[in-house]
């Protein structure tokens, strides 16, 4: 465990793109050799566009870094948070129950009232435009997400009281899960279903991405499934009854033009 809390004490940015761009590999091998569906698209032009939104979130946390450890240190030195309220916890536990609560207030927070306030939602819709889910989605943030997601962030670090380590720990496994739970790929229906107790499955998240209500307004969860099960949003359907998308925007420059995506939040009639 120490070498874990000194190796994201001092993590570079360098090894958080290499972790950021070793899952896309990963996954991406794993789609290409076992894909759960058989889109017919052009995989590089699909990933390209997200990609390019993947960047964005990267420039947009990059830009505002210093903020999130400018938080940590606050929290530590006024004894804010919850982490800080219980002496004395085993390394373990401690950064289970970090993890446990950076997910929640940063991530099922942040997710759940993007799809309540609509004003929010204009920004998050760019991410349930894709009508090609695959492990490339995962960062298809609109960088006005981005900066929703890192105030989100904040607010999780000062409830949480976590140290930097264990907000850095949280990122890079997030990254990894949110393209794990995005992949276009299928996992043994029995192994999903056990997963999806404690961990957002890939079955589990894609049920998010079907283009109509109520289906949207469930699963929202990041790394852990309990959440969604502790505040009754979890939902299932069939992998063959899923259709990606969402239902006020499918036109193809909803999908898979840069220009149009980034105005989406700006135009006038939204429903
Ligand atoms: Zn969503």
């Amino acid at each position: 465990m120490e070498t874990i809390i000194t190796y994201f004490e001092t993590i570079s940015s360098l090894h958080r793109g290499l972790i950021l761009a070793g899952g896309i590999a990963l996954f991406w091998i794993i789609e290409n050799s076992t894909p759960l569906h058989v889109f017919g698209y052009k995989k590089r032009n699909h990933a390209g566009i997200n990609i390019f939104f993947t960047l964005t979130t990267i420039v947009v946390n990059f830009a505002l870094a210093g903020l999130l450890l400018a938080t940590a240190n606050y929290a530590f030195e006024h004894n804010l948070g919850i982490l800080n309220q219980i002496p004395d916890l085993n390394n373990i536990v401690y950064a289970v129950l970090g993890l446990l609560l950076l997910d929640l207030v940063g991530a099922y927070f942040a997710h759940w009232v993007q799809h309540r306030i609509p004003v929010l939602w204009r920004f998050h819709l760019i991410h349930h435009t894709d009508a090609y889910v695959d492990t490339t989605t995962a960062n298809r943030h609109h960088p006005g997400e981005s900066v929703i997601r890192f105030i989100c962030t904040i607010l999780a670090i000062l409830i949480a009281g976590t140290p930097m380590w264990l907000v850095f720990l949280y990122q890079s496994l997030s990254v990894v899960f949110s393209q794990f739970n995005h992949a276009n790929i299928q996992l043994p229906k029995k192994l999903d279903t056990f997963i999806s107790y404690f961990l957002v499955s890939p079955d589990m998240h894609k049920v998010h991405h079907h283009y109509i209500l109520p289906y949207t307004d469930t699963n929202y969860g990041n790394i852990f499934s309990i959440w969604d099960r502790i505040f009754g949003t979890f939902s299932k359907l069939s992998n063959s009854e899923i259709v990606y998308g969402i239902d006020t925007h499918q036109n193809i420059e909803h999908q898979s033009d840069i220009k149009s995506m980034l105005k989406i939040p700006f135009q006038k009639k939204i429903k």
